[in-house]
C-alpha cells in the first residue's frame, strides 16, 4: 500500500490552509467546517457538533461486524505565531503550534483514501475533537454519547513529536503519557501585629510546614518502582506585608503521574497533611485537587495491533514498541478510560522543519510526515478490519 502523490499534495495543502486560519477551545467554526465539507466531499457519513465543534465520520465497507475509531484533534493555541512563511497564522493571537492541523489533515487524506479503495470489512469512525489543549473536547465528545451513539470497538490516536526523526514511531503498552492536575490549598490563620505573633495563627508558619510536608507523598507514600510521580509547589502567595502577619496563605501547585491509582493517593495524602498541619496549629483550610488530564494508559491488545501496523509503514527498525513514558498529558487519556486503544507518537523531524518544540511560536507541523501519518491509519484499518 502507499499513497498517491497527489493525496500528499492534497494533504499539504488541507494542511496549510487549516495553519492559515487556527481556531482554540471548542470555538472551531471554521475549522469544523472544512474538515467536515471535505469529508463529505469522500462520500462519508458526517455527523457534527458531538461535544460542541466535535465531528464524527462514518465509513462503511461490506458486511463486517467490527469497527475501529481514529481520532485526530482540530484546536490550536493562543500564541502569537513567529513565523513569517507564507501559509503562517492569519488569527492575531492564535496558532496551530501544536500540530493538530496536521493531525487533522493525516486523518483526513486517511479517510480519503479508505472512502476511494474500501478495501476493509467493516465500519471506520473518522473523529475529529476540539479542544484537546484544555482537556476537555475529548470528555465532551464522551458525554455528548461518542461511544453510545456509535459502536466503536477501540480507539487509535497519534501525535507528532519534534526531536524525534522523521520516519519515527514510538510507543509503549500501559501508561505513555502522565496526568496533569492542580491543587490549591488556602489556609486560614489569624493576623495581627508582626511584633505579637502569639496573638494569632500564623499561617505562613503553617504554610511552610505544608510545603515541607507535601515532599514526603513522593518520597514516602508512593512505591519507587512502580509509582513515578512529580509534586510541585509553584505559588505561594500572603496578605500580609512587612509587618503584617497575614491572615491567610495560597499555596498552587501541579502534580503529575502514571496511574489513576496513584493519582487518588497524593491527592489523599495531600489532604491527610494539609488537614494534620492546619490542626496541630489551630488554622483553617480550603482543599481543592483539579484534575485536567488523566494518564494517558495503552491498552496491551491495541498497543500489539498498532506496533504490528507500524512495523509495516514504518519498518521494524524506526518503530520504538516500549519508549520511555512522558511527562507530557494529552486527553485522548480520556477516551482510554472508557474504550480500549493505542496512543502512539511519530517524528516531525529534529532539523529546523519539524525540530521546534511544540507550544513554541517558531514550530511547524512538517508536512514530508502527512504521508506516515496517513498510511499507519489506513494499514490499521486494513489489518483491524479483515
Ligand atoms: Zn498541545
Ligand atoms: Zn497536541
Amino acid at each position: 500500500m502507499s499513497l498517491d502523490p497527489q493525496l500528499i499534495k492534497q494533504m499539504t495543502q488541507w494542511r496549510r490552509h487549516m495553519h492559515s486560519f487556527p481556531e482554540c477551545g471548542f470555538d472551531l467554526p471554521l475549522t469544523a467546517d472544512f474538515i467536515a465539507e471535505k469529508l463529505e466531499s469522500f462520500g462519508l457519513e458526517v455527523i457534527r457538533n458531538i461535544g460542541k465543534q466535535g465531528i464524527v465520520a462514518v465509513l462503511r465497507s461490506g458486511d463486517g461486524q467490527k469497527s475501529i475509531g481514529l481520532r485526530a484533534d482540530m484546536d490550536a493555541l493562543f500564541i502569537n505565531e513567529e513565523n513569517t512563511f507564507a501559509h503562517c497564522s492569519k488569527h492575531q493571537g492564535q496558532m496551530h503550534a501544536c500540530g493538530h492541523d496536521g493531525h487533522s489533515a493525516m486523518l483526513l487524506g486517511a479517510a480519503s483514501y479508505l472512502a476511494q479503495t474500501k478495501d476493509f470489512n467493516g465500519t471506520v469512525y473518522f473523529i475529529f475533537q476540539p479542544d484537546e489543549e484544555h482537556g476537555e473536547g475529548a470528555q465532551a465528545m464522551i458525554d455528548d454519547g461518542l461511544f453510545e451513539r456509535f459502536k466503536i470497538d477501540a480507539v487509535y490516536g497519534l501525535h507528532n513529536m519534534p526531536g524525534l526523526a522523521e520516519g519515527k514511531y514510538i510507543v509503549r503498552p500501559g501508561s505513555l503519557m502522565a496526568s496533569e492536575t492542580s491543587f490549591e490549598i488556602v489556609v486560614n490563620g489569624i493576623g495581627g501585629h508582626a511584633a505579637m505573633p502569639h496573638k494569632g495563627v500564623d499561617p505562613i508558619v503553617v504554610g511552610s510546614q505544608i510545603i515541607l510536608g507535601l515532599q514526603t507523598i513522593v518520597s514516602r507514600n508512593l512505591n519507587a518502582i512502580e509509582e513515578t510521580a512529580v509534586v510541585s509547589a509553584t505559588e505561594f502567595l500572603t496578605n500580609g506585608t512587612v509587618n503584617v502577619i497575614p491572615s491567610q496563605v495560597t499555596i498552587k501547585g501541579d502534580c503529575r503521574c502514571f496511574s489513576e491509582a496513584s493519582l487518588a493517593k497524593i491527592e489523599e495524602s495531600m489532604e491527610r497533611i494539609v488537614s494534620g498541619i492546619c490542626h496541630a496549629a489551630g488554622a483553617e483550610y480550603e482543599f481543592t485537587f483539579t484534575n485536567a488530564f488523566y494518564p494517558t494508559v495503552n491498552n496491551p491488545i491495541q498497543t500489539e495491533h498498532a506496533i504490528a501496523a507500524a512495523n509495516k509503514v514504518f519498518g521494524k527498525d524506526n518503530v520504538d514498541p516500549d519508549c520511555l513514558p512522558l511527562t507530557i498529558s494529552e486527553d485522548f487519556s480520556s477516551m482510554l478510560r472508557v474504550k480500549p486503544g493505542c496512543y502512539a507518537l511519530i517524528g516531525n523531524g529534529v532539523e529546523s522543519v519539524g525540530g521546534c518544540a511544540l507550544h513554541n511560536p517558531n514550530y511547524d507541523f512538517n508536512d514530508n510526515i502527512l504521508g506516515y501519518g496517513a498510511q499507519y491509519w489506513v494499514q490499521l484499518v486494513t489489518d483491524q478490519l479483515t
